[in-house]
C-alpha cells in the first residue's frame, strides 16, 4: 500500500484559513472497506431481485479490486470505460470482460467518446458487470437484452440500479445495517476528535452533511467513545452543526431551514436571529447561512469532503471555498501506476502548475498540522505514515 499524500493544484496559505468545515461520510467517518461496500452491494442486489431481476444475480460477490473512481457508462452498449480528461478511450470493459483493438475500434471509431453522453456510475460500478451480463436466459444484443418481444436496454439496466440505490438510501436500510455493528463498518480513529478540537482553537469548525441528524449522531458519538462510558461530548467540537444539507443544492439556494431538538431528533421551522446558539443544530439551509451564522467569507472556508461534484466542485465554483477532496482510492491508483510503469504518473509530478505531491503524511490531517506551522506539537500523526 502507498502512502497516502497530498496533492495540490493551487497554492493555499492555511495561515489565512479562518474556517474549516467538514463532511461526515467518507470524510470524518471512514467505512471499512469492503466489509461497507459488500453490506451495500448486497442489500441492492437484494432490491433488484425484489423488483424483478433474476435470482441468478445473487451468486454474484463484491470484488474489491474493482475501479470505481474515474469510470463512466456507455449506457448505450453498456460498456464501462475509462477515459482521459481529453475524452480518449484508455480501458473498456463489457460485463467482466476487457475489449481488445478491433472490439473497441467497433464500438468507437477512434477510440474518443463525448464525455456529456456518458453517465458516471460512481459508487455503483461493481454492480454493473454483473447486470450486463446478467443472466444466460436473456440472449443479448448491441445495446440490451432481447428475448421474444422482451427488451431490455443497458440503458433502463442503468436506470433500475439508480432507483435501487435511491430506494436502498431513502429506507435508510444501509444505514440501518450499519448501525447495528458499528465497529464492522467505521473506523475509529483516535486523532479525529482530538484533530477537531484543535482546529476549533484555531478558528472556527462546522460539520455540514447530508445525512440526517439521528444517523449524525450516531455515527459521531461512536468515533467519540473510546472508553466504555467515556463519551467525548463530539457536538462541542464544532461551532455549527448541519444536517440533511442535500448538498450540492446546498452550495446554491438550498432548502428550507429547520432547527433540530437534539434530545428528540425531531425538527422544527428554525431561524437563526442574534448570535450563533452554542452547539446548536440546524437541518437544510444553504452555505450562505453558514457563512452568515459562523460571520465568514468564502475565501476564509477550507471545506473537507469526498464527493467531487457535491461537496468540492460547487462550494468552490458557486462560494469560492477552499476544498480539499479526501481520495482513499488515489494512494492504490498510484501505487499501481508506479509499480507497472517505473515512473511517476503523469501530471502529479512536483512543479509549479501541476499537482504536485507535497509530502507524504497521515491524510489531510498531516498536511495540516505540517503546512499551518505546527502550532501543536503533540499531535500523534504528525511525521508518521
Ligand atoms: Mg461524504
Amino acid at each position: 500500500m502507498a502512502n497516502p499524500g497530498i496533492f495540490v493544484n493551487r497554492s493555499l496559505a492555511p495561515e489565512k484559513i479562518r474556517c474549516f468545515g467538514f463532511d461526515m461520510d467518507y470524510t470524518l467517518a471512514i467505512y471499512k472497506s469492503p466489509d461497507y461496500e459488500e453490506l451495500a452491494f448486497e442489500l441492492l442486489l437484494d432490491r433488484l431481485v425484489s423488483v424483478g431481476y433474476p435470482h441468478e444475480i445473487l451468486k454474484y460477490q463484491y470484488d474489491p479490486t474493482f475501479p470505481t473512481r474515474g469510470l463512466v457508462f456507455d449506457t448505450q452498449y453498456g460498456n464501462l470505460l475509462k477515459v482521459d480528461s481529453h475524452g480518449n478511450l484508455l480501458v473498456c470493459t463489457h460485463g467482466f470482460r476487457f475489449l481488445k483493438g478491433a472490439e473497441i475500434w467497433n464500438y468507437y471509431p477512434n477510440k474518443f467518446i463525448q464525455r456529456d453522453n456518458m453517465k458516471v456510475p460512481q459508487p455503483s460500478a461493481p454492480l454493473l458487470s454483473p447486470l450486463i451480463i446478467f443472466s444466460p436466459r436473456f440472449p443479448s444484443c448491441d445495446t440490451g437484452y432481447k428475448h421474444s418481444n422482451l427488451f431490455m436496454s443497458f440503458r433502463s439496466i442503468f436506470q433500475d440500479l439508480r432507483e435501487a440505490m435511491d430506494h436502498m438510501h431513502l429506507l435508510g436500510c444501509l444505514k440501518e445495517k450499519t448501525l447495528e455493528n458499528l465497529e464492522k463498518f467505521v473506523v475509529k480513529d483516535p486523532r479525529v476528535p482530538l484533530l477537531l478540537s484543535h482546529m476549533k482553537e484555531a478558528g472556527k469548525v462546522f460539520l455540514a452533511t447530508n445525512s440526517d441528524y439521528n444517523y449524525t449522531d450516531a455515527i459521531m458519538t461512536y468515533l467519540f467513545t473510546f472508553d466504555p462510558g467515556d463519551k467525548l461530548p463530539w457536538r462541542s467540537c464544532f461551532d455549527l452543526i448541519v444536517v440533511d444539507t442535500r448538498k450540492p443544492l446546498f452550495f446554491a439556494e438550498g432548502t428550507v431551514l429547520w432547527q433540530v431538538n437534539t434530545d428528540t431528533g425531531k425538527l422544527h421551522i428554525g431561524t437563526y436571529p442574534g448570535p450563533l446558539q452554542h452547539c446548536a443544530v440546524y437541518s437544510g439551509g444553504s452555505s450562505d447561512m453558514v457563512c452568515e451564522l459562523l460571520g465568514v467569507k468564502g475565501k476564509d472556508i477550507l471545506y473537507i469532503g469526498d464527493f467531487i461534484f457535491g461537496d468540492i466542485l460547487k462550494s468552490k465554483k458557486r462560494q469560492g471555498w477552499h476544498t480539499l477532496l479526501v481520495v482513499p482510492e488515489l494512494a492504490r491508483e498510484l501505487h499501481v501506476w508506479t509499480e507497472k510503469s517505473g515512473e511517476e504518473c503523469p501530471g502529479l509530478g512536483a512543479g509549479r502548475g501541476s499537482m504536485g505531491q507535497g509530502w507524504c503524511a497521515q491524510g489531510w490531517w498531516g498536511w495540516w498540522w505540517q503546512s499551518a506551522g505546527n502550532p501543536y506539537s503533540q499531535c500523534p500523526g504528525r511525521g508518521k505514515h
